[in-house]
């Protein structure tokens, strides 16, 4: 039986072509700042982001943490929307690593300036903790792939700047967001202080995120990468998958967001809570009402079907497609679904 894995989109494998630019990368010991594939890598998202200095690192999880590491102290108070990987993805780093604390404010990942503002403590008050920084995440996995509005972004980041707050752009899916709203990836990241982006997700490297802000903060999170024990070598190996991506996989993410879009309108059509609107880009939440099987059920019924999906809740499911699924697939494993909740 054929398996479709719509577990996640960092299910993709490299392709042979992908594959061949990681052979032939050339490399040298990046500690020494003597790769230059890795060199490569990062000067072309500074400047696709419209920053001044980016640095690669192994995973989308050290990129927020190295974030927060450079834009916190200890005691401080972050605003973040609801159901933020940073909150809920990152097994408790932000508190074992930067000792801050959240708060979490707005809808569905979604929130406005007036939400930061009221949620804002400010510094030197004898009992509150300090907000010192805002996290968007854009798109927004547990949102359902949602997109942050780029009008809302721009007011929080303007609101954050007069309240003395810094900005953290969690952009693990923000090539998604470029491609959804036809938004350059430098618009979207202009409004914040530092931003991060995956390229293990939708554009199917094997390994690496990379972190882009100011010259000076980026230099500070070298060190805060080498504290983690983020520090690569020969990563150009890594980092020829991560161009070679930037090159054949961005545009192409509009065939995942198609695929995500057929699967959501066919499950609209099953006995599921499924919002539409909420389908923006490669990722479909739906939630399964009593007196249905729950989320489990679901998983391991369409899974004998050869379709794998996540549980994310007691009766939510995600589904999310990616460049090593098409739309026949996405058509079957939608069938599957709709077979398995009933
Ligand atoms: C996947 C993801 C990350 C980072 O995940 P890693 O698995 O550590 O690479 C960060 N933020 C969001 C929104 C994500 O979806």
């Amino acid at each position: 039986m054929e398996r479709i894995d719509l577990r996640s989109d960092t299910v993709t494998l490299p392709s042979d072509a992908m594959r061949a630019a990681m052979a032939n990368a050339l490399v040298g010991d990046d500690q020494y700042g003597e790769d230059p594939t890795v060199r490569a890598l990062q000067e072309r998202i500074a400047t696709l982001l419209g920053k001044e200095a980016a640095i690669f690192v192994p995973s989308g999880t050290m990129a927020n943490q190295i974030g927060l590491k450079l834009l916190t102290r200890p005691g401080d108070d972050v605003v973040v929307g609801e159901e933020a990987h940073i909150v809920w993805h990152e097994s408790g780093a932000a508190a074992a690593n930067s000792g801050v604390q959240f708060t979490v404010v707005g809808h569905g990942g979604l929130f406005s300036a007036a939400d930061l503002r009221s949620a804002f403590k400010p510094p030197g008050h004898i009992i509150f903790p300090p907000t010192t920084l805002v996290a968007v995440e854009n798109t927004h996995n547990r949102g359902g792939g949602v997109v942050f509005p780029q009008a809302e972004a721009v007011a929080i980041c303007a609101a954050a700047r007069e309240l003395g707050v810094a900005t953290y752009l969690d952009g693990a899916r923000l090539f998604n967001t470029a491609v959804a709203t036809g938004r350059s990836l430098a618009e979207l990241a202009a409004p914040f202080d530092v931003v991060s982006v995956a390229l293990s997700k939708g554009l199917g490297c094997p390994v690496g995120s990379v972190i882009a802000g100011r010259a000076a903060d980026m230099a500070r999170a070298v060190r805060a990468r080498r504290m983690f024990g983020g520090a690569m070598r020969q990563s150009g190996i890594l980092a020829a998958a991560g161009l070679y991506a930037l090159e054949h996989n961005i545009a192409r993410l509009a065939e995942d967001h198609a695929n995500a879009h057929l699967l959501a309108e066919r499950l609209a059509d099953a006995p599921v809570e499924i919002d539409l609107a909420t389908v923006q880009s490669n990722i479909v939440i739906f939630r399964v009402p009593e007196p249905l099987p729950d989320a489990a059920t679901v998983v391991r019924r369409a899974q004998e079907q050869g379709v794998l999906v996540s549980a994310f809740a007691a009766r939510t499911v995600r589904a999310v497609t990616h460049l090593n699924v098409d739309a026949t697939q996405c058509r079957h494993a939608a069938e599957v679904l709709a077979q398995a909740v009933a």
